[in-house]
């Protein structure tokens, strides 16, 4: 082990054995030493990109399962289905992901006949893009017990046919995730929030005793494990600045895609009633976990912020955060910083959304993927992507938050400056984890992570004072085949 220093980027900084930040801009030369390890980049080095809200299993099913991904009609659907389903033996599960009715040219939900006739029969779930609807042929329902005639399962209904799916081997998970990992490093992040299960928790401790992890990652577990974490006692921040477990995931609504976000017109689905999310909180206030509440309808932020209310000092790393908070009624975007709740958004949503949101939300699409008036309500904010729902790129999802409002001309007035959005992504997205004193900006003593862009492009990511990812010279203008370089 020797220092770093990575030069010829602006500004150049000098890493130290331990991975932290020895010196910044004019010092760097002088604090690496002659003996330092240089490595050559160019153009800026931000502070590291964070991904504040990603579904890591869900990136590695990409390589496992049936992506639907893209596709632009009910047949082009079903042919991929098809072709995939084709080789499999006789009772094998078709399993995949991806597709996106509001896509099509007839947005009509599909059915479990059509399913059933490109799957030959064969028991089939493929899970919506949003994650919050499934389509199941008649196999799958008959095998689950369940009668549903139309094949379209939504929100908890999905549970009973989604426990048999068969599951992937730890090693092909492992394989899978890897590759997921990889991609995420490629596109400039240095660290991810994940909303995940004990099995990706398990994958990401055996690469890193492998040397295979090639960003932080911290842990939300899901609110069926909450009586787990409350009977060994583990609470937040317990692990490392590598893995970490931090908080509670649970969902207080759906989705604007599958016509379930909580709407205060009364519109939507509860998925956790108020009784219960004020004991959940309760409960996580007592074990010292923190929560992610998903409320994407104004409807569910409400009542997110009134069960947060009377905790507002709970403990010294209380972070209570929204997740989503899609649509935000104009009463309630001053509670956030009130009750120190953070709202942890994800800007590339708008882009898939605006045309759904305009004709499903019509009145209050000025208030919706509201960042710019969050941010004046005094609200801290944490970006992220909610991959694979959407790309993981952050560059795509700054430009969503910034000046894509403007040239899509939808509501304009809600982007936010690139100082703003990038804040979020590094500092604001640092905070909602308690990683502010180690993470978030470039300053002596910090953990030395960093996204190098160049013409607009990441050319490097820099995480604990090693290279994660390293775009060669030649590489230029091919971003799809990235060198990675794995850590030792
Ligand atoms: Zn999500």
């Amino acid at each position: 082990m020797q220092t770093v220093l990575f030069a010829g980027c602006e500004p150049e900084v000098a890493a130290g054995v331990d991975g932290r930040i020895l010196a910044v801009g004019k010092g760097a030369r002088a604090a690496a030493g002659r003996r330092a390890e240089v490595v050559r980049l160019r153009g800026r080095a931000w502070p590291g990109l964070i991904d504040a809200h990603i579904h890591l299993e869900g990136l590695a099913d990409r390589h496992l399962t049936l992506d639907l991904t893209g596709t632009k009609s009910l047949n082009e659907t079903l042919a991929r289905i098809s072709s995939w389903a084709k080789p499999l033996p006789k009772d094998a599960w078709v399993v995949g992901t991806g597709w996106y009715n509001d896509a099509w040219p007839d947005p009509a939900f599909p059915t479990s006949t059509q399913l059933d006739k490109a799957v030959g029969g064969r028991p089939a779930y493929l899970r919506r893009k949003d994650g919050h609807s499934a389509w199941v042929s008649t196999a799958a329902l008959k095998l689950a017990g369940v009668g549903e005639r139309r094949g379209i399962l939504r929100e908890t209904a999905m549970d009973p046919v989604h426990a048999l799916v068969p599951k992937p081997s730890d090693a092909a998970l492992d394989d899978a995730m890897e590759r997921a990992l990889t991609d995420l490093a490629t596109f400039g992040l240095t660290g991810v929030h994940s909303m995940d299960s004990a099995r990706g928790f398990g994958s990401w401790q055996r690469l890193r005793n492998r040397g295979k992890l090639p960003l932080r990652i911290t842990y939300n577990l899901p609110l069926s494990d909450l009586p787990h974490a409350e009977r060994i006692g583990v609470r937040s921040g317990w692990g490392d600045e590598w893995i970490r477990i931090w908080g509670v995931k649970a969902f207080l609504d759906g989705s604007l895609g599958s016509r379930t976000a909580e709407m205060l017109d009364g519109s939507g689905t509860q998925v956790l009633s108020q009784p219960d999310l004020v004991d959940l909180v309760e409960r996580c206030v007592r074990a010292e976990l923190n929560v992610c509440l998903h409320a994407i309808g104004d409807g569910a932020v409400r009542r997110a912020l009134d069960a947060l209310a009377p905790h507002r000092e709970a403990w010294s790393s209380w972070r209570p955060r929204i997740e989503h908070a899609q649509c935000v009624n104009a009463k309630d975007m001053k509670r956030f910083a009130r009750h120190g709740v953070i709202a942890s958004m994800q800007p590339i949503h708008a882009v898939a959304d605006r045309e759904l949101a305009d004709q499903l939300w019509p009145r209050v699409s000025g208030h919706s993927y509201a960042w710019k008036a969050l941010e004046r309500a005094g609200a801290r904010l944490a970006f992220g992507s909610d991959a694979p729902v959407e790309i993981a790129d952050p560059l795509a999802g700054l430009e969503a938050a910034t000046v894509w409002r403007r040239k899509a001309n939808w509501h304009p007035e809600l982007a936010l400056s690139r100082a703003a959005a990038r804040r979020a992504y590094t500092a604001g997205a640092a905070y909602a984890v308690g990683m502010e004193k180690d993470l978030g900006t470039l300053r002596a003593g910090k953990l030395c992570d960093m996204t190098v862009i160049d013409q607009g492009r990441v050319v490097a990511t820099i995480v604990g004072g090693r290279v994660s990812f390293l775009q060669t010279p030649g590489e230029a203008s091919r971003r799809s085949s990235p060198k990675p370089r794995s850590r030792p």
